[in-house]
């Protein structure tokens, strides 16, 4: 069969078009295969904040922020805790490499491409209270200014300039079924092409074929994603560790998350390690005006919102707001329920609360200083305030008692007692009062504030949650979310795909998600966040490089 490129990429989301930007400009002709329409281009990334995980970077220094390779690569080890002897073999070289990335050259990478970050850094995982531990011990969350539809700006732009030269084609709503394998090596793709979509952006599509194809070339790289917008799959991969799979999650990401790729290039031949890992929210609410099947949106929240259980139960230390993602899950899902609750007021709420996704700051997605000055004002920012107004999840009162009423009456099935609430309230709001603590999560509030740039836009200082000054009193009722995959192919670092044997797989590569984000979980159990996108540029970069060589 007639070779249609050099390279074929299965999937147009962040990792395909690094992989694709970096062949196309050593000139090698590469075809780009989505099951999606056009309308879907950059994938995921687009919906994303756009945070990027950078280690001593200028902004951080900016504000008096003192960071190095070798603090971050303490915190990556303390988090991923790595253990598997075969498995995470290559992740750990991946992390290594990643992490002297971040702390080297991936800013002036998307720097010369014309990339640029807020001056603020955020404090993503606070930790799990230990230096060797889980967690980042300084900010590193730097946000595109642009947000995720930013970071994919500066590649697509150039690969479809290299499509207008004739170096890419696009292949829209054309399925990937199959790789195909000649005398040991990945030389093609078989597959369904869907009927056209004229469906938005993120919109589930439809998945009737229309016909088949094959397409075939020197190399394929599989880029295709995770399996977040799978439930099916989530509950079959669920590790046992985190206890029982939760029967409904939200989903944080569009339905085209679907994992196929995953089963499809394991039967060619390509090795699937860390199954099991995988990075969900637990602070997911529903979306009130949804875009995907069952959307939820993520709040990104500061350190001061009390955090209880379904049964009202406070949760234990350090299980505070965006201190241990995956520490948290696990205990909620052994609680019993799988919701929790944020009671706060509204002090809290307008300077602690950001959602996550580019749709939900479209300050800093439409790159307009007028509507990102209306955060200094008060009351919360616009999106937080619509979900305020017009989220399933949320409760607004004046009083504790009506609160709890409002609670019940959004739970039935597990009702809460007054009595329990006001007593860890009232409890938490005498530990404020002085300038020290016994209560660890105001001990954090405190500590978050040394830092000056939380102090000013993203911690409120210690205040008593039941004194009507600071209300009214807002509950909000938190679901499981569906986000990251951190295991995958197996790859070394050119991204080449390995075989169950340990050998390379002559011609198949993999990048972004698919691959656990390089060498198939490169985060191990748990994540530093801004890391993924990082991650698909990172392998992507290395599997574009490689075979540009
Ligand atoms: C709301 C949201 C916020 C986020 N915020 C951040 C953040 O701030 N920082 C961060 O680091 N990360 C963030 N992430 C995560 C990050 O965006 C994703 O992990 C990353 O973009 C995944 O990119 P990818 O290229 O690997 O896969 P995807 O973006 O999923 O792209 C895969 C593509 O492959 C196609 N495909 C799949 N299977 C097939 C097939 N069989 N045939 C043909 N095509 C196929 C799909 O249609 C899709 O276009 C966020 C994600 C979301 C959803």
């Amino acid at each position: 069969m007639t070779e249609q490129a050099d390279v074929i990429v299965v999937g147009a989301g962040l990792a395909g078009l690094v992989a694709t930007y970096e062949m196309a400009k050593a000139g090698k002709k590469v075809l780009v295969v989505d099951q999606e329409s056009s309308a879907n281009l950059g994938g995921q990334a687009f919906w994303s904040l756009g945070g990027l995980f950078l280690v001593d970077s200028p902004e951080q220094r900016r504000l008096g922020i003192k960071d190095s390779y070798e603090l971050a690569i303490q915190d990556w080890m303390g988090t991923a805790a790595f253990d598997r002897e075969r498995e995470d073999q290559w992740p750990r070289l991946w992390a290594q490499a990643y992490v002297e990335f971040a702390a080297g050259e991936k800013r002036q990478y998307l720097h010369d491409l014309g990339l640029r970050l807020m001056p603020n850094v955020g404090w993503a995982e606070r930790g799990r209270g230990s230096a060797l531990g889980q967690g980042n011990s300084v900010p590193r969350f730097h946000i595109t200014w642009g947000t995720g539809p930013g970071v994919v700006e500066v590649f697509l732009t150039r690969v479809v300039a290299a499509s207008k030269r004739g170096l890419v084609t696009f292949q829209h709503r054309h399925q990937v079924d199959e790789i195909v394998v000649t005398d040991g090596a990945a030389t093609g793709v078989r597959g369904t092409v869907l009927e056209p979509s004229t469906e938005a952006r993120g919109v589930k599509s439809s998945r009737t074929a229309v016909g088949e194809f094959e397409f075939s070339a020197q190399a394929v790289v599989v880029t295709s994603g995770g399996i977040g917008g799978n439930p099916e799959l989530v509950k079959k991969n669920w590790p046992a560790r985190l206890g029982k799979a939760p029967e409904n999650m939200l989903a944080g990401v569009p339905a085209h998350v679907d994992g196929r790729m995953l089963e499809i290039t394991e039967n060619a031949g390509g090795n699937i390690v860390n199954r099991d890992r995988m990075w969900h929210y637990t602070e997911g609410i529903q979306n009130w005006d949804p875009i995907w099947p069952n959307h939820g949106i993520r709040i990104i929240p500061g350190p001061s919102s009390m955090w209880f259980d379904g049964n009202g139960t406070r949760l234990p230390s350090p299980n505070f707001p965006g201190f241990d993602t995956m520490g948290t899950l696990e205990h909620i899902v052994n609680s019993g329920h799988h919701h929790t609750w944020f009671v706060l007021d509204q002090k809290i709420i307008e300077k602690e609360f950001a959602l996550s996704g580019s749709e939900q700051n479209p300050d800093i997605t439409g790159r307009d200083f007028k509507l990102l000055a209306e955060r200094l004002k008060k009351g919360a920012p616009g999106p937080v305030e619509a979900f305020k107004q017009h989220g399933a999840d949320f409760v607004v009162r004046d009083n504790l008692r009506d609160l709890v009423d409002g609670m019940n009456a959004l739970t039935p099935d597990a009702p809460l007692k007054y009595e329990d609430l006001e007593r860890e309230i009232v409890a938490r709001d005498r530990e404020v009062k002085n300038s020290y603590t016994k209560d660890f999560q105001v001990m954090a509030i405190r500590n978050a504030r040394n830092l000056l740039a939380d102090k000013i836009t993203r911690v409120v200082s210690p205040h008593e949650l039941l004194d009507p000054k600071n209300g009214p009193l807002i509950a909000v009722r938190l679901h499981l979310l569906t986000r990251k995959t951190l295991g995958g192919l197996e790859t070394n670092l050119d991204s080449q795909v390995i075989r169950p044997d340990g050998t390379p797989f002559e011609g198949l590569y993999a990048a972004g998600e698919v691959a656990g984000f390089g060498g198939g979980g490169v985060h191990g159990y748990s994540a530093l966040e801004g890391t993924f996108l990082g991650g698909c540029i990172f392998s992507g970069r290395a599997a574009g490089r490689a075979l540009a060589r």
